[in-house]
């Protein structure tokens, strides 16, 4: 039930008007304030362009480039994106290849010094009898005697069969640069019958071509051995 008089009435409605109009009114002024901040009007250089998005309210703080001018949005990132990433991922070192030198089998590199100067010695005096001594191998790298081991142990069948022509790079002389396998076969009977004179011999029976500085130059050379074995002296 209500009983309100038309007075009452006036004055609410008087009221509400009121309320409304103050509201239309701050409206407006809200809305002029944000048109002069757009267009720049009455605006100062340390005040935030609207359009730059930082938000209602203008939390945001004035930019430190004083310089900009007003109402020009600056496109210019204030935190340019680094690349360089803050913590250096540990670059794993590159695995150090076991470095086993290699030599040029044909010739006298690493050969101990005294194979060497034998050797050529030989070489030359063989030159002056018409006879080419070639090196078909001198001295090897421990992986290349291992691979021509593992080769032989394919082709004999068993260890021991095996090192009888190749020896595990742990046995070898060639591995120690203190032998030379040489060629042609005049070579080696040359050699064989020669090679006293510079202190080289042949050492197995079953090797024509694999000498070894094993006596003093002059000397007789120690007895052939029927073939390489793979022991310890
Ligand atoms: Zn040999």
């Amino acid at each position: 039930m209500t009983n309100d008089s038309p007075r009452r009435t006036f004055s609410v409605r008087a009221q509400v008007l009121s309320v409304t109009g103050v509201a239309v009114l701050l409206s407006a002024l809200v809305w002029h304030a944000e048109l002069a901040d757009f267009a720049g009007i009455g605006s100062g250089a340390d005040k935030q362009p609207v359009v730059s998005g930082s938000g209602p309210g203008g939390t945001t703080p004035p930019p430190v480039d004083a310089s900009t001018p007003a109402g020009t949005p600056s496109r210019t990132p204030s935190r340019t994106p680094t690349r360089t990433p803050s913590r250096q991922p540990a670059t794993p070192k590159p695995k150090k290849q076991a470095t086993t030198p290699s030599y040029d089998e044909s010739s006298t590199e690493g050969m101990s010094p005294k194979l060497r100067t034998r050797l050529l010695k030989a070489i030359g005096a063989a030159r002056k009898d018409g006879v080419t001594i070639t090196i078909t191998s001198g001295r090897r790298s421990s992986a290349k005697q291992a691979k021509l081991f593992a080769e032989a142990v394919e082709k004999y069948g068993s260890f021991k069969a095996a090192s009888r022509w190749v020896l595990p790079p742990e046995y070898s002389a060639h591995v120690q640069g203190k032998a030379v396998d040489i060629g042609p076969r005049a070579g080696m009977t040359w050699l064989d019958e020669n090679g006293y004179r510079f202190g080289l011999c042949r050492r197995y029976d079953n090797e024509p071509w694999h000498f070894e500085a094993l006596t003093t130059p002059g000397r007789a050379c120690p007895p052939r051995e029927p073939h390489a074995v793979a022991k310890h002296d």
